[in-house]
């Protein structure tokens, strides 16, 4: 009898649980919870041995326990509970010699499993990842505390700034000690005592050329830009980098009270120019918009709220991680994902696509076809 199943067992993050003689539940909050009828309590009976014994074992169980029952009514049963993803192959993460530090993300993943898929191996994508980190501002800092417990092989910081007091609010990696030292220093050696396992490497640079970015891309799997100085030619520079080496790049930036996540997967998604002529064809005051914000050289005050930097970072780390190893569905492709912290809500904007004949990025284009980009190259 071929089937998927070797030593099937309920997945540990859930409890399993009697509502009455008819019906039990698997998972108890709601979204995460299955209930079944079952009023001659076989699949419940089935459930309750689902510990990570064989399959044998199983069949000649519940064969005791109904004897009118056949082996594809109990493989019946388990697939019920596959098709819900509720149940996964048992597996001894001991095994591995994993940090413990990962168990509880190992969990978390399994949520997301369908059966046969290994949580452990999405921990272990992220593990031997390495990530380039561009900035270490308001959102580099931060998203530097959130890889440090995810455990990359390696992470490659850029970024030009010193520590100084007004960071101390929001950009919780520095203390009042470090005051006056490079970011990057200060990064580097504060990371090491967060999670000695990652190999850190920390460049003093200041990225104003796509062929600063390229510097540091060798061997690197994603890039995380969270540069936004100068707008919007911070994130072109980045780009044309990210596009020219084909590195995934998750990009992320706050406005006021509003932040925004997009990413960029080359020879695949739009990419950052793509969205410029999106914009170009899609809003007719796209052009007057970025003409008028540019003449003013707006230079407002630094507008950062720790709990809402927050809220920005952990979704580009998360986005980060989908990408890296498809636990689920990136939110941030061909799509701006976008975060209100007034209310806690999120959208993505309506999709763009890639332009391969016009795009003179990532397609065959000319630059000088689209007015847009006449006004970034002229500063
Ligand atoms: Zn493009």
């Amino acid at each position: 009898m071929e089937n998927k199943y070797i030593r099937p067992r309920v997945k540990p993050i859930y409890p399993v649980y009697k509502l009455n003689e008819l019906l039990f539940r698997i998972g108890a909050q709601l979204g995460i919870t299955t209930e079944f009828e079952d009023p001659e309590g076989k699949l419940y009976k089935l459930v309750s041995i689902l510990d990570g014994r064989e399959l044998s074992d199983i069949l000649k169980y519940m064969k005791s326990e109904f004897p009118d029952l056949t082996e594809e009514d109990v493989i019946d049963g388990l697939d019920i509970l596959s098709n819900e993803d509720l149940i996964e192959e048992s597996e001894d993460f001991s095994k591995y010699g994993i940090d413990e530090r990962y168990i509880p993300n190992i969990n978390y993943f399994s949520r997301f499993m369908k059966y046969g898929m290994s949580a452990y191996e999405i921990q272990k994508k992220i593990n031997d990842s390495t990530i380039l980190l561009l900035g270490l501002g308001g959102g580099g800092s931060n998203i530097l505390t959130l890889l440090s417990g995810l455990g990359p092989r390696k992470i490659i910081i850029v970024d030009y700034d010193k520590v100084e007091k007004s960071n101390l609010g929001r950009q919780l990696l520095y203390k009042e000690s470090d005051l006056g030292q490079l970011k990057v220093d200060v990064a580097v050696r504060t990371l090491k005592e967060m999670n000695s396992t990652i190999d850190v490497e920390g460049h003093n640079k200041k990225i104003e050329r796509y062929e600063d970015v390229l510097e540091y891309t060798k061997g690197v799997d994603l890039v995380i830009c969270v540069i936004d100085e100068p707008p919007f030619i911070a994130q072109k520079t980045v780009n044309k980098a990210v596009v020219e080496a084909k590195i995934p790049c998750v990009f992320g930036a706050s406005q006021v009270s509003r932040g925004r996540v997009f990413s960029v997967i080359p020879n695949m998604t739009g990419c950052f120019d793509c969205l410029n002529i999106h914009y170009t064809l899609h809003d007719d005051k796209f052009v007057e918009q970025f003409v008028g914000f540019r003449d003013i050289d707006f230079n407002p005050p630094t507008v950062a709220y720790a709990p809402a930097m927050y809220q920005l970072t952990a979704a580009i780390v998360d986005e980060a991680v989908r990408i890296l190893t498809g636990y689920a569905e990136p939110r941030s492709l061909s799509t701006q994902y976008e975060i209100n912290y007034e209310d806690g809500s999120s959208f993505t904007h309506p999709s763009w696509t890639r332009y391969e004949e016009d795009c003179p990025t990532c397609g065959n284009g000319k630059s000088d076809k689209w007015e847009i980009f006449r006004y970034y190259d002229r500063k």
